[in-house]
C-alpha cells in the first residue's frame, strides 16, 4: 500500500521526541497500525486531541521508511462521555486491551473487528446505568471472540452435544457449557448458574439488559467470560481485577 486513507481508533500513544508521538491504532482496512503523529505535541497542531486514546478518525497516512506518518485526521467520534466517567474509562481501557490482545497487522477480519470496537465505544458512551455498561461490554466480548474464532457454545454440551440440560457448568478449555453427565469427565470446570448461561444467550441477541437479570448475575457472567478470554489470549489481562474492585 502507498499513501492511504482509513478509519481508525487510537489504542495507545507514547512520546517519540519533543514534538512527535507514536500512535498505535486499530484501522478498519488494515487492522493494527503503528504511525507517527508529527508535531502533535505542539499547541498549534491540527492533529491535537484527535490523537488521544479512544478517538476515532478518518486518517490520511503517508508510507514511511519504518513507521507511516499521519498527515491528516478528520474526527469521526471522540467518545467524550468516556473521558468524563471513571467507570466508563475503565471499561473502555479493558476493551482496548482486548483489541490489542487479538489484533494483528493486515487482519483479514479488520472491518468486522473495527465495527465491533466502534460500536462498544458508542454503547459505553451512551450507557445510563452500570447494567447497561457491563451488558455492552459482554456483547462486545462475545462478538470479538466469535470473530477471532473462539465463539462460546451455550446451546449444547461441548463434550456430548446434549441439548436438554439446564446447564450450570462451563469448560474454560472447551469454550462452552458441559452437561451434568459429562462434568466428571472434563477437567477444570467453572461452576456457574443457569442464569449466567441465559445471560450469555440473551446478550448475543438483545442490545439492552432484561430487568429479570440481577446486577450480580451480570457481573458474574462478565467475570466468566473474562476468565475464558484470558485463557484464549494466553495471558493475564490487567483490567478485570480493577473492574472487580469498582
Ligand atoms: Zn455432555
Amino acid at each position: 500500500m502507498a499513501n492511504y486513507t482509513t478509519n481508525a481508533i487510537n489504542l495507545k500513544t507514547h512520546n517519540l521526541n519533543e514534538a512527535d508521538k507514536i500512535i498505535t491504532l486499530y484501522s478498519r482496512d488494515y487492522g493494527l497500525l503503528k504511525c507517527v503523529a508529527k508535531g502533535v505535541k505542539k499547541t498549534k497542531s491540527r492533529l491535537g486531541g484527535k490523537m488521544d486514546m479512544f478517538v476515532a478518525n478518518t486518517i490520511f497516512a503517508a508510507k514511511g521508511k519504518s513507521l507511516d506518518v499521519i498527515c491528516q485526521a478528520d474526527l469521526l467520534d471522540g467518545f467524550l462521555p468516556i473521558k468524563k466517567d471513571y467507570t466508563k474509562l475503565s471499561y473502555a481501557f479493558y476493551c482496548t486491551e482486548l483489541i490489542s490482545s487479538f489484533a494483528v497487522e493486515n487482519d483479514p477480519n479488520s472491518k468486522e473487528i473495527y465495527d465491533i470496537f466502534y460500536t462498544v465505544l458508542g454503547d459505553i458512551s451512551a450507557a445510563k446505568t452500570d447494567e447497561e455498561l457491563i451488558w455492552a461490554v459482554i456483547r462486545f466480548k462475545l462478538e470479538l471472540i466469535e470473530e477471532v474464532g473462539y465463539a462460546v457454545q451455550t446451546d449444547f454440551c461441548v463434550k456430548c452435544n446434549n441439548d436438554t440440560d439446564e446447564f450450570s457448568n462451563f469448560s474454560i478449555e472447551m469454550g462452552g457449557v458441559i452437561c451434568n453427565s459429562c462434568r466428571r469427565k472434563v477437567y477444570r470446570i467453572s461452576q456457574t448458574c443457569p442464569e449466567s448461561i441465559e445471560i450469555l444467550r440473551y446478550a448475543k441477541k438483545i442490545q439492552m439488559p432484561h430487568e429479570k437479570f440481577a446486577y450480580d448475575m451480570i457481573i458474574s457472567t462478565f467475570n466468566l467470560l473474562s476468565e475464558y478470554i484470558a485463557f484464549r489470549a494466553n495471558k493475564k489481562l490487567k483490567t478485570p481485577g480493577m473492574i472487580g474492585s469498582i
